[in-house]
């Protein structure tokens, strides 16, 4: 049986998700890729990890929802039987909307989704992982955003708020939990070329917000991965609390 450390990437079945997802397993770690709705994908990443010769699985869970949050950790507990690694990147956006056009239901799911999620997805990574709770230690990454700062005006201030709330959860927690073996992280992606654009309705963001990014050009999927597995390895041990942005200096 393989001793290697396991990784759950919410996410991890299309853009940064599925980057880091491939780029952990080329790095040694068995990944558990979680997916909300499109299985297809989160087949596909875990097939290219095993072609690979990696170890992968795909788990269906909503990080909006309570219980599938717990399945999903219970699905890891069967299929691995250890947790080393949890990275809290499954987010949403929504179509541009100022502040006084949005409706309750939105806001409420944009912080369901974004902060509830990664908050309950940490607490049950903490029960495994915890020297508090019997386990051997881990690391957190949360994916936080660029918006946290810059605050998304007249496109979606509640998402640039939930990230906000991101930052803030990573610094608290990492203190909570620093002498119980467990670093916790987040990195700011600035504008990566992904499919997210396209769900918030607009698919060109990227290649128009180029011209105002310092570097001239939107970041990929792999520039965040590699942050991401920084942040997980042994070689970040004593990094926590920190936020890194990676953003081409936007
Ligand atoms: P993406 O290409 O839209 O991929 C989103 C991933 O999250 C998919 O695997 C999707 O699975 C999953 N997902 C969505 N809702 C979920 C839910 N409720 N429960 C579980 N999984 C869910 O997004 P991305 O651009 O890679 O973004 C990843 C993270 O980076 C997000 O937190 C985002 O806010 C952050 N970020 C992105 C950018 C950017 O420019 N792209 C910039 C800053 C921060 P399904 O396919 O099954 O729905």
């Amino acid at each position: 049986m393989s001793d290697a450390p396991v990784v759950l990437i919410t996410g991890g079945s299309r853009g940064i998700g599925a980057a880091a997802s491939r780029l952990a397993a080329r790095q040694g770690w068995r990944v558990a890729v979680n997916y909300a709705a499109n299985r297809q994908a989160a087949d596909a990443v875990v097939a290219a990890i095993v072609e690979d010769g990696g170890e992968a699985v795909a788990i269906q869970g909503d990080v909006g929802k309570a219980a599938d949050i717990v399945s999903m950790f219970t699905a890891v507990d069967r299929h691995f039987g250890r947790l080393d690694g949890l990275v809290n990147n499954a987010g949403i956006v929504d179509y541009p909307q100022r502040v006084d056009e949005m409706s309750e239901e939105r806001i409420e799911r944009m912080l369901r989704v974004n902060v509830t999620g990664s908050i309950l997805c940490a607490a049950e990574a903490i029960r495994r992982m915890s020297s508090r709770h019997g386990g051997k230690g881990g690391a957190i990454v949360n994916i936080s955003s660029m918006a946290a700062v810059l605050g998304s005006a007249t496109q979606y201030v509640d998402y640039a708020a939930s990230k906000a709330a991101i930052d803030t959860f990573t610094v608290g927690l990492a203190r909570e939990v620093a002498a119980e073996g467990i670093r916790v992280n987040a990195i700011r992606p600035g504008v990566i070329e992904t499919d997210l654009h396209a769900s918030g309705g607009l698919p060109d963001r990227p290649r128009e917000l180029a011209p105002s990014i310092p570097m001239q050009r939107a970041g990929t999927p792999e520039e965040v991965a590699d942050a991401i597995l920084y942040l997980l390895s042994p070689s970040a041990s004593y990094i926590t609390g920190a936020i890194l942005n990676v953003s081409g200096g936007r």
